[in-house]
């Protein structure tokens, strides 16, 4: 099977070994409402008010949208207004925790019996898509089998990002959950076939995922070779099952799902529990962390400035969401854990190659070799700056997923993806 681009990257996972362990109660959650794709939750609580963990203080009636649970039980000292490092405006929850971890009343097992209410248990989990994403879960549960009946699940377990090992221990330490949730989805969804897709670096959650499933015919998992960017959707769906997943199409189109492993994970957890998603596994790492580098089950909406002080890098130049290639950079550590967090990355200065002034293209080709998509970063640019929108639409922009490869590659350090990202932002105007 031909391979779409792509680049080698150096690892890092120096974490890979690090069990996961519970990082406590902050001294102050904050709780945006903005953290999935879709209409934004309104908060359901107001200051003054007592909480208990698992209850839902955000929501909203629209079907693309998630719901938002309380992590801690403790008191609503303050609804702010909050901004995204994306730049998107929503309403936050603060909330001082008692220490008591009181659960929410009617924290039980939901009632699932079929495709419906199986969807509907994980609506109301709050369930967004784990491995970055913050797509609805739920939404991508309801494809239409008539018109586009999906016979193979993947499960996305590449974690192709250097630094983050997150996915890995959810292999090592979660293994029973992991094919419990596939089970279940492919029973309440009918989906007949499932792949377990794991990048050769993790031979471990190889080795121990093969030993789980080898008695479940309908499972099986593959071994990608680790290249970046082989988790990105419609490569892993190429590199594991040889479907294209064509322009303005979705995954269902070629007859697949793909889940992220720590996703499917949680859907047995809250299926056998009824824990709705209030904490996230992450990756604490990054030059700048002087102790404690390794894997924590943290509270979302945890402060990143408590993570920080732990990790003795409050002296950080760079923090990331998330990897260096796709990571979004914090603009302030007053910003806080959120369900789409999968690391925290802290770097020095010389890592992060701030500063380095960028000079002329050179022609050179690398940037397109390198793009998993086979598009043409360095025209981009050229289309951008002479804001020549057809051309950028002829050239294939809305495809480029700024995965980084081009820039990462690029000898005269242009800065292809964020030039690819104003050049998005001008086609949408
Ligand atoms: S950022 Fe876009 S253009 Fe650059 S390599 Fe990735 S998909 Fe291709
Ligand atoms: S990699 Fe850089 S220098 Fe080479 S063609 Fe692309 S933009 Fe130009």
């Amino acid at each position: 099977m031909k391979s779409l681009g792509g680049i080698k990257l150096p690892h890092y996972k120096s974490t890979a070994t690090s069990e996961t362990v519970e990082f406590g109660i902050p001294e102050k959650i904050l709780i945006p409402m903005s953290q999935a794709m879709g209409a934004m939750p309104e908060p359901l609580v107001k200051k003054g008010d007592n909480v208990t963990v698992g209850q839902k203080i955000g929501s909203t009636d629209a079907f693309m949208s998630a719901p938002i649970h309380s992590p801690v039980s403790g008191e609503v000292t303050d609804i702010v207004d909050y901004i995204n490092p994306n730049g998107v405006r929503a309403k936050a929850v603060v909330i001082k925790p008692d220490g008591l971890q009181t659960k929410a009343d009617g924290i039980t097992p939901p009632e699932i019996s079929d495709k419906q209410s199986f969807i509907y248990a994980v609506r109301e989990s709050g369930l967004t898509g784990l491995g970055g994403a913050a797509f609805p879960t739920h939404v991508k549960l309801s494809f239409d089998e008539l018109k586009t009946p999906i016979d193979t699940l993947i499960i996305n377990g590449a974690e192709c990002e250097p630094y983050i090992t997150a996915d890995n221990r959810c292999f090592l330490e979660d293994a029973t959950d992991i094919t419990d949730g596939i089970l279940l989805c492919q029973k309440y969804l009918g989906i007949p076939h499932c792949k377990i897709c794991i990048e050769d670096n993790k031979p471990e959650a190889i080795a121990l995922m093969k030993k789980k499933t080898e008695n479940i015919n309908a499972i099986e998992v593959v071994t990608l070779p680790s290249k970046y960017p082989q988790g990105a959707e419609k490569v892993i769906i190429y590199h594991s099952t040889g479907r294209v997943v064509m322009e303005g199409e979705l995954p269902s189109n070629a007859g697949v799902m793909v889940l992220n492993v720590s996703t499917v994970a949680f859907i047995a957890n809250y299926a056998k529990t009824g824990m709705p998603l209030t904490t996230k596994r992450i990756t604490i790492d990054g030059s700048a962390v002087k102790q404690n580098r390794g894997n924590y089950n943290v509270f979302i909406g945890t402060p990143i400035s408590d993570i920080l002080k732990f990790a003795g890098a409050e002296a950080a130049k760079k923090i990331l969401y998330g990897g260096p290639m796709m990571g979004t950079a914090l603009f302030s550590p007053d910003q806080p854990i959120l369900k789409s967090t999968n690391a925290i990355l802290a770097f020095d200065e010389e890592e992060q190659q701030i500063g380095i002034e960028p000079s002329n293209c050179i022609r050179c080709g690398s940037c397109t070799r390198a793009c998993p998509l086979n598009l043409m970063p360095m025209r981009f640019e050229t289309a951008y700056k002479t804001e020549d929108t057809e051309a950028l639409k002829k050239l294939r922009l809305p495809l480029c997923m700024s995965c980084g490869c081009c820039s990462y590659v690029c000898p005269a350090n242009r800065p292809l993806v964020e030039t690819n990202l104003l050049a998005k932002e001008l086609l949408r105007k």
